[in-house]
């Protein structure tokens, strides 16, 4: 399929997604380096799958660490020379800003999502949204994509219509369901 012919999204969280969370203060939380910075097994496999069937693969992740001072920029450039390398998506898309710069692209804000919609062409409503958290699911249902969260200790409160162990079975349940 070529690339003019991409209608289709998978948008993907990074955070609990991608990679870990990192853990501080019994929350989940961003690493801020290089080095607190890993892949989950197989995430280069499974976008390739997205990818295989059709979709273009976004990152969208919020990282507003950098707004707080605590994320320098080449970390996190690193840390996305790393995720493309390795993993492979089409796109990697972040927000740097925190609640205060009321911006329209921090997650629950679907303004990733819409924006790439716009860029690309994309028909949303044949689109996903996988995510951890509940700003995924709110900026999925805001963008009019479907939505999988991927079970964690941290998120069973988290309303979410479908659920999924991981990463491989979120692509399982996005190419049944298409
Ligand atoms: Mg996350």
């Amino acid at each position: 399929m070529g690339v003019g012919e991409i209608k289709r999204a998978v948008f993907l969280d990074r955070d609990g997604v991608l990679n870990p969370v990192v853990m501080r203060g019994g929350s989940p939380a961003s690493p801020r380096s290089r080095s607190e910075f890993s892949l989950v097994p197989g995430a280069g496999e499974q976008v390739a799958r997205l990818r295989q069937a059709g979709y273009l693969v976004i990152v969208v992740t919020n990282q507003p660490d950098l707004a707080r001072g605590l994320l320098a920029e080449d970390e996190l450039a690193a840390m996305h020379q790393a995720l493309a390398q390795e993993v492979g998506p089409d796109e990697i898309r972040f927000c740097p800003h925190d609640d205060h710069h009321q911006c329209a692209c921090r997650k629950p804000k679907p303004g990733m999502l819409t924006q790439a919609a716009q860029e690309y062409g994309l028909d949303l409503a044949e689109s996903w949204m996988v995510g951890d958290g509940y700003k995924d699911m709110q900026a999925a249902r805001a963008a009019g994509v479907r939505a999988v969260l991927i079970n964690a200790d941290y998120n069973a409160q988290v309303e979410a219509a479908q659920r999924v162990a991981g990463l491989a079975q979120a692509v399982d349940l996005i190419l049944e369901q298409g």
